[in-house]
């Protein structure tokens, strides 16, 4: 089987050149023609020997997921639908702001945590992401998008691990294609601006910790153990004690950096001043910002989103104790591209799919009746 060179970061490239017999510092000319200049041809790859390049082209190639399905938002987000190879579909979302282009990225097919409010979870899971299929959304979106008018409006300055799967439970592809992200001869991304998403897998914080700089934010969604053990059952795992022990630590020898704790917002669920009251407490001492993010509906949730008003009340009630909270705005909600509605198409493995599609035709069977 060919060798997938838009698999390999810097290290790996490194050591399939050295095993070639090559010097290690092609690594970093083949880096930079796949994900600077967006070569997929080895032939094109012309600072390489011809004899290189035919050995290359040989024993390797440049894959990347195809595109199943693309489609833009009233609000300009956009929103691709990439097949991979085994059939499954994952979506990757571009989010255009004035000052800044987020792209998020899925780092599994599907997702074994099953959070009450997120319709990823209600998918199943099928697998992790290969490294070629993470860094491959992006290689994806960048080309896409050089190819619409209004470049400008189009450049990718942040990703955001937040899209299907929890990166932290694909723990070396993640880091791996985040440091393709980050290499100047990759994306040349800055460490603020790649951000892992977690709904808090402890031990796997603190191991990230250690090998990578990037920006970290935590689906809290709720400030004490009970409510968190309902909406994030991982919470039961790893309870908000040893989660908050953690982010604590996670960025205590840098000064200007702040865990994001993202709280999405469901009416009369988490919403409350008490609520706000609780989540202050839980906060003192760690160096956190908060996003309230307004709960994205889908298909026979028993979830609804709060409304303006009390989401801005709980804001401020953040605000006057001096933690620093803003509202996420809802982006893409037309195409099915906003925060928890990213569904891809996953050849669930777990039958979580099949249960809850029979949960929900039974409550629906009884409130018939
Ligand atoms: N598993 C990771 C990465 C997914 S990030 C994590 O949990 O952080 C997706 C973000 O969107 C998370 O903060 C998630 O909690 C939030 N989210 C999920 N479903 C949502 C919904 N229906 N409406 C709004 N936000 C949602």
């Amino acid at each position: 089987m060919k060798t997938n060179l838009l698999g390999l970061d810097r290290k790996g490239l490194e050591k399939f050149f050295l095993e070639l017999g090559e010097k290690s510092f092609r690594a970093q000319q083949v880096l930079q023609w796949i994900h600077f200049n967006g070569v997929k041809d080895v032939a094109l790859m012309t600072n390489l020997s011809k004899s290189l390049r035919d050995k290359l082209i040989d024993i390797a190639e440049i894959h990347a997921p195809e595109v199943a399905y693309e489609n833009t938002s009233p609000d300009n987000t956009h929103k691709w639908v990439l097949r991979l190879q085994d059939g499954n579909c994952i979506e990757t979302v571009f989010i255009p702001e004035k000052t800044r282009g987020t792209l998020c990225v899925s780092s599994q097919v599907g997702c074994t945590l099953n959070c009450d409010f997120c319709s990823t979870g209600k998918q199943g899971f099928n697998r992790n992401l290969t490294i070629a299929e993470i860094i491959g959304q992006v290689w994806v979106a960048v080309r896409s998008l050089s190819n619409k008018n209004g470049e400008h409006d189009h450049k990718i300055t942040n990703v955001v691990m937040m899209g299907m799967g929890e990166p932290l439970l694909n723990f070396d592809n993640v880091v791996s294609a985040m440091d393709i992200m980050l290499d100047d001869f990759g994306y040349g991304l800055s460490k603020r601006r790649v951000t892992l998403s977690t709904a808090g897998v402890v031990p796997a914080m603190y191991k990230l910790r250690e090998v990578s700089d990037v920006a970290l934010a935590v689906s809290l969604h709720a400030p004490n153990d009970d409510l968190r053990n309902v909406l994030v059952p991982l919470n039961k795992k790893y309870p908000l004690k040893d989660l908050m022990a953690v982010c604590k630590e996670f960025f205590n020898d840098e000064k200007r950096r702040y865990v994001t704790m993202e709280y999405v917002m469901l009416a009369g669920v988490n919403d409350s001043p008490d609520h706000a009251k609780q989540l202050i407490s839980l906060l003192k001492n760690v160096r956190a910002k908060v996003n309230l993010i307004p709960f994205n509906p889908f298909p026979h949730t028993i979830y609804q989103r709060s409304d303006d008003v009390t989401i801005d009340r709980f804001r401020e009630i953040l605000m006057n104790a001096g933690i620093n909270a803003i509202t996420r705005k809802t982006r893409g909600d037309r195409i099915d591209a906003a925060c928890g509605q990213l569904v891809g198409q996953v050849k669930d493995r777990t039958k979580r799919n099949e249960r809850y599609k029979e949960k929900i035709s039974r409550i629906f069977l009884a409130q018939d009746c």
